[in-house]
């Protein structure tokens, strides 16, 4: 089976066919973009930020999430993984900023919303959404 993980905690270095890993510099001597490099599959990595890199703004929100969502549909829709696992933190990072009822929370639930319709639509959009099972998971409400 191939798999294909974006942002997915504690994936750095694993045996995924397509993986942007969620991991950040601990040493003062490696950037975000070394260490991206080394724990993700590094092709993957590369071209997703040669097709979708204008989309980021470094790690920051909301772009952050605009580009993994970017990146999942594309491998979605050219690689068919049978499994994707896809990390959007807009939400959970404005509702630990902001709190939980505040308009900024309420926006990226919204963008939230949004990044998973086009995930549910590029599915459509590929012919296997009959065959799809999405889980959604949370740790907010
Ligand atoms: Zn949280």
């Amino acid at each position: 089976m191939t798999t294909a993980a974006f942002l997915w905690p504690v994936t750095a270095g694993a045996h995924i066919n397509w993986n942007i890993a969620e991991i950040f510099p601990n040493r003062i001597w490696n950037n975000q973009y070394t260490t991206s490099l080394r724990a993700s599959s590094p092709l993957c990595l590369l071209q997703m930020d040669r097709k979708f890199g204008y989309l980021r703004n470094g790690i920051q929100q909301p772009e952050l999430d605009n580009f993994i969502t970017a990146a999942a549909a594309d491998t979605i829709r050219t690689k068919k993984p049978n499994l994707t696992l896809v990390h959007l933190v807009d939400m959970d990072s404005h509702r630990h900023r902001y709190g939980i009822r505040t308009q900024q929370a309420g926006d990226a639930l919204n963008r939230l919303d949004k990044h998973v319709g086009d995930l549910i639509q590029t599915t459509k959009d590929a012919g296997i959404f009959e065959e799809t099972d999405f889980m959604i998971l949370g740790d907010h409400y």
